[in-house]
């Protein structure tokens, strides 16, 4: 049986190895290129050896990279770069350009000492990690968290606030309510006797109605409030910066526009009215849901008062709490 030449088994680990292998000088000449650098640089290592290693590749910030090798000459500690600050070293083309986004590799380098016998540091090993895969699995689940977090706040039929989130974000309101001292407005709404439209036309059409609500509710709210459905069809509208005289063109305008909406399902055209509660913040209101309470309040008037209209309660604490 032959004995392989050591010389041999090495260069064969080097050449099948996947990882990027660079041996440097402290001029940062180049002095081993392995083949996973040749195939990935398109340049062979007897083309690159002997050179410095910026020649060949100009995207590498000289500046940069000699002041973080420093520490792996001077004090003989490896140093790490990660594609999390830097998402390569070397420009070399992604090998997944077909299934992925990315026309870069993304690569890990980690850099050593290779020590001389006087157990001085001359030279320094560079290993070229291709974790293209890892990276893009990690922004793709970063990114699918961020989506689900938006998708847990919202209410699939109307693209609205859902209840929970839009309760989360009415305490925190009210908190802030508390604390500045500027106008804000909360704002309930119902559709008027919405089930007959159930009975009328079916549930789909029900559905339907209350998506041209949200639109109409879209459509009359600046950015800065925020709409969110409260219930079936029940809505509930934070009004920032804006007193209950202000708030009160927009719910007019809630009311108009739903007055005039028609929504047709099938053969059926069909009309509907919303019933509106108004109800300012006050100094007084000891808890957002009291807030809210008198805005349910002001909606309770509104029905009462015969639908398709708008009603405000204001806080008065002699009376027990509202008016
Ligand atoms: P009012 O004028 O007093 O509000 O009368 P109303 O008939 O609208 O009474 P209420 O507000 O209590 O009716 C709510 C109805 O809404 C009952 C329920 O069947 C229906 N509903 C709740 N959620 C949905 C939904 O997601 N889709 C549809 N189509 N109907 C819903
Ligand atoms: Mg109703
Ligand atoms: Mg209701």
């Amino acid at each position: 049986m032959s004995e392989t030449p050591a010389t041999d088994w090495m260069q064969e680990l080097f050449s099948s190895i996947e990882v990027g292998i660079v041996v440097l000088d402290r001029a940062f000449t180049v002095e081993v290129w392995n083949q996973f650098m040749e195939n990935h640089s398109a340049l062979t290592s007897e083309a690159v050896c002997g050179d410095s290693l910026f020649t060949h590749f100009p995207e590498i910030d000289e500046k940069w990279l000699r002041a973080k090798a420093g520490p792996v000459f001077d004090l003989n500690t490896p140093v790490f770069l990660i594609w999390e600050q830097r998402q390569y070293l070397f420009k070399f083309g992604s090998t997944r350009p077909v299934t992925t986004s990315t026309e870069y590799m993304y690569q890990n380098v980690t850099m050593f000492p290779l020590l001389n016998a006087d157990k001085g540091v001359d030279r320094l090993c560079m290993l070229v990690y291709d974790v293209t895969d890892q990276a893009l699995g990690k922004t793709r689940v970063e990114q699918l968290n961020e989506e689900l977090k938006v998708m847990s706040r919202i209410d699939g039929l109307t693209g609205l606030y859902n209840r929970r989130y839009w309760q989360e974000r009415f305490d925190y309101t009210f908190k802030l309510a508390q604390r500045r001292n500027k106008p804000i407005t909360a704002l309930m709404l119902d559709i008027d006797h919405f089930k007959k439209v159930n009975d009328t036309y079916g549930h789909q059409a029900g559905d339907k109605v209350i998506q041209a609500l949200a639109q109409v509710i879209k459509k009359s709210v600046r950015e800065t409030d925020l709409a969110g459905r409260y219930g079936g069809e029940e809505f509930a509208i934070i009004l920032t910066d804006s007193d209950s005289t202000n708030a009160t063109k927009v719910a007019e305008r809630i009311r108009a526009l739903s007055e005039a909406e028609v929504v047709t399902h099938e053969d059926d055209t069909i009309r509907f009215t919303v019933s509106l509660g108004l109800a300012e913040y006050c100094p007084d209101c000891h808890s957002s849901m009291q807030w809210l309470e008198l805005a349910d309040q002001a909606l309770y008037d509104a029905k009462q008062n015969g639908r398709n209209q708008f009603c405000i309660r204001t806080y008065d604490a002699s009376q027990g709490g509202q008016r």
